[in-house]
């Protein structure tokens, strides 16, 4: 079975002011509908339908670039949309936010770390918020759609929070100014979203 272009929870205009609407649209229905189309037509007819996309990234071999930059694009957006909220914003509560303080020392020093991430990824990437087994949280950051599922990626963990800090991402709205927009799109973390992710891979 083909894997399929999820549909937004929310309007393009939704997160406005803090990413446009502009940029949702085309970030959606152009780049993450074309790794989904790029994705199935790599896999197809190589027996790997049926798999879970988390499955096939944890198996990936990382020179197959079809695979390796459509299904880490395919997944990468898949968390990206879920992990915004036009309700979002603010602090995780609970065990995620205890998790957080134990690993960074406070929010704010999270949200300091989480953001150089972000903007010192050189070129396209990403930044990544990830949970350990036992519970430890990680932040890395990866280059174009790499993701910490894969394999000798040096980023170890589930992503339960990913920002994509391509130009596409933000462009339009910040130019040059990435860290504008990383700024802004701490105003629009689904941490309930965050939490549930870390509650689950815990
Ligand atoms: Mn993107």
């Amino acid at each position: 079975m083909a894997f399929e272009l999820p549909k937004l929870k929310y309007a393009f205009d939704a997160l406005e002011p803090h990413i446009d609407a502009k940029t949702m649209e085309i970030h959606h229905d152009k780049h993450h509908a074309g790794y989904t189309k790029k994705l199935n037509d790599a896999l197809d007819g190589t027996g790997q339908n049926g798999k879970t996309i988390e499955n096939i990234l944890h198996n990936l071999d990382m020179d197959n670039t079809a695979v390796r930059n459509n299904g880490g694009g395919y997944y990468n957006h898949n968390l990206y949309w879920e992990v915004m909220s036009p309700n979002g914003g603010g602090k995780p509560s609970g065990e995620l936010a205890t998790a957080i303080d134990k690993k960074f020392g406070s929010f704010d020093s999270f949200k300091e770390e989480f953001s150089k991430a972000g903007a010192t990824q050189f070129g396209s990437g990403w930044a990544w918020l990830c949970v350990k087994e036992g519970g430890t949280v990680e932040i890395c950051s990866t280059a174009n759609q790499d993701n910490p599922l894969m394999p000798g990626i040096g980023c170890g963990g589930t992503p339960i929070l990913g920002m994509d800090v391509w130009e596409h991402a933000y462009y339009l709205k910040y130019q040059n100014q990435r860290p504008a927009y990383i700024e802004a799109f701490f105003n629009v973390v689904n941490w309930e979203e965050v939490a549930a992710r870390y509650a689950k891979k815990k």
